[in-house]
């Protein structure tokens, strides 16, 4: 499979035509932004990290029942994915406080909740992605009640699923950002990326961030945190 036309350059990845119509090409670049593009840089490695880390992710949750936009690894920052039509809302399930969550509602991070929350942002750049609830999903008819209950249970699920996977690997899933899709027959699909960029992951033990934070905040050792967690992945440990 070979990659045709650039269809789109996003921040974090390129998206290719193939020769198929019903497959792209996403391409992993190490480029990081944040605060909604303020911040640019680059994080040496992120690309194949992400990349290489989304894939065994979508394979685990395929296994487990939710379906995936997946299809084929092509190399170290390559992949086949389903092409979908992304449905424009930002996913977020949170185990623990942390970043906005923290910030909106003026509590410290690391408080851990007794049950997973979710909140829906509307994807949308120029008006920086801002928090939207199910009625207004509805209204301005960015998915059906039906697509918004599935992706909520696949959500949830997916928590599940990360959660306890990478517990066995000493570390805490914080929270994550996840996005759906619907394929060409209508199907909602798992798409976009599941990496240290859309997720936080705390060292069990120590509470040492794992994750896209670390280039957020300056706080230094961001290519370590990436190498780090993507180790503990490929090693099972
Ligand atoms: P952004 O658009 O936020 O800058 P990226 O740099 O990650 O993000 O660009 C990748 C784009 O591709 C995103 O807009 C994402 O929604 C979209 N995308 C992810 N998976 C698929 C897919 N299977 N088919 C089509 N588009 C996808
Ligand atoms: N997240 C993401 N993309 C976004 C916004 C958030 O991948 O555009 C992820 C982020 O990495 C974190 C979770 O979603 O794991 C919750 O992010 P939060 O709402 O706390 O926002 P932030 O602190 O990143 O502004």
């Amino acid at each position: 499979m070979e990659k045709r036309v650039q269809l789109y350059e996003g921040k974090a990845k390129k998206v290719f035509a193939t020769d198929d119509a019903n497959l792209c090409i996403v391409s992993y670049k190490d480029d990081a932004t944040a605060f909604n593009g303020l911040k640019k840089g680059t994080i040496v490695g992120k690309g194949v990290v992400n990349n290489r880390m989304t894939n065994m992710m979508m394979q685990l949750l395929e296994e487990r029942g939710v379906p995936t936009h997946f299809v084929q690894e092509l190399s170290e920052r390559d992949t086949v994915v389903k092409k979908v039509q992304i449905v424009p809302l930002e996913v977020i399930i949170r185990n623990v406080s942390a970043g906005s969550f923290a910030k909106r509602y003026g509590v410290e991070e690391g408080i851990a909740f007794d049950e997973p929350t979710i909140e829906f942002s509307y994807k949308n750049d120029d008006l920086g992605d801002p928090l939207i609830n199910d009625y207004h999903a509805l209204a301005l008819k960015l998915a059906t009640k039906e697509e918004i209950e599935l992706i909520k249970t696949y959500a949830f699920k997916v928590n599940e699923v990360m959660k306890e996977y990478f517990l066995t690997l000493g570390v805490k899933l914080i929270d994550f950002k996840l996005e759906f899709g619907k394929t060409a027959d209508g199907t909602i699909v798992l798409a976009d990326e599941i990496s240290p960029d859309t997720c936080r992951f705390w060292d069990a033990k120590t509470n040492e961030k794992l994750d896209k934070d670390r280039f957020r905040r300056d706080m230094g050792g961001v290519e370590d945190a990436y190498k780090e967690i993507f180790k503990r992945v490929t090693e099972g440990k």
